[in-house]
């Protein structure tokens, strides 16, 4: 049912062979923050729009930011097999990669990213062979802390689970292939384009 949105082919040229990369990291790190820095400055890059369970938040686009669906719809899709790895992401929400899209992006030879938690990361890890793993972490466990609070968009009880959930993620670090501090949006989301095989841009 999902198929690779043509329209987001920047028709650039390919740098390097379809590679797929996998970013993850801990809670409100910021993965968000560089996808949406690497779907700005860099649309030779694919990424996924993955599949949630989730309700929109203002200003989220069916089909852009996420495809929203209920849990029956959701339900559908695993059973159909269509999801390369899912997850319940803070003990509530389902969140899925839709897979035939990666397949026929890759197969282009297009380089594709996908922005997932770290239960989705480990899935990948197992259901497709080739991918690399980069974990976005934090200057330091306060500077995450502070960021998580500071975002204000959850409730206290909500921040204590993601806080729980941060602290978990963060000793997953030694899995992943390579680590990017995220000190700086620009130079992070630069650094992971650099392991891509892309060259950063330089001005944008
Ligand atoms: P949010 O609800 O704030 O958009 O995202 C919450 C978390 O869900 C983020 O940590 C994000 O990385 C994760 N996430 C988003 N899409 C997927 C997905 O397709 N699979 C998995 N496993 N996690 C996802």
């Amino acid at each position: 049912m999902f198929g690779a949105d043509a329209t987001t082919d920047s028709g650039s040229g390919l740098p390097v062979p379809g590679r797929l990369t996998v970013l993850a990291g801990p809670t409100a790190v910021g993965k968000g923050t560089v996808a949406a820095d690497i779907r700005r400055r860099y649309p030779a890059i694919w990424l996924s729009v993955s599949v949630t369970t989730r309700p929109p938040r203002p200003g989220e686009v069916d089909g852009v930011h996420y495809h929203f669906r209920d849990e029956a719809g959701f339900d559908d899709l695993v059973a159909a097999g269509e999801l390369l790895e899912w997850a319940v992401v803070h003990g509530r929400h389902r969140y899925g990669t839709p897979r035939r899209p990666v397949e026929d992006v890759l197969a282009q030879g297009r380089p594709a990213l996908l922005e997932i938690d770290l239960q989705g990361a480990r899935q990948v890890r197992v259901n497709m062979q080739g991918a690399f793993f980069v974990f976005l972490k934090p200057p330091s466990l306060d500077e995450l802390v502070r960021r998580l609070v500071g975002r204000g968009t959850e409730s206290s009880e909500e921040r204590e689970r993601r806080l729980r959930t941060a602290e978990v993620e963060m000793a997953a670090e030694a899995e992943f292939d390579v680590s990017i501090v995220n000190d700086d949006v620009r130079r992070a989301t630069d650094e992971l384009v650099s392991w891509m095989g892309l060259t950063p841009a330089e001005s944008h």
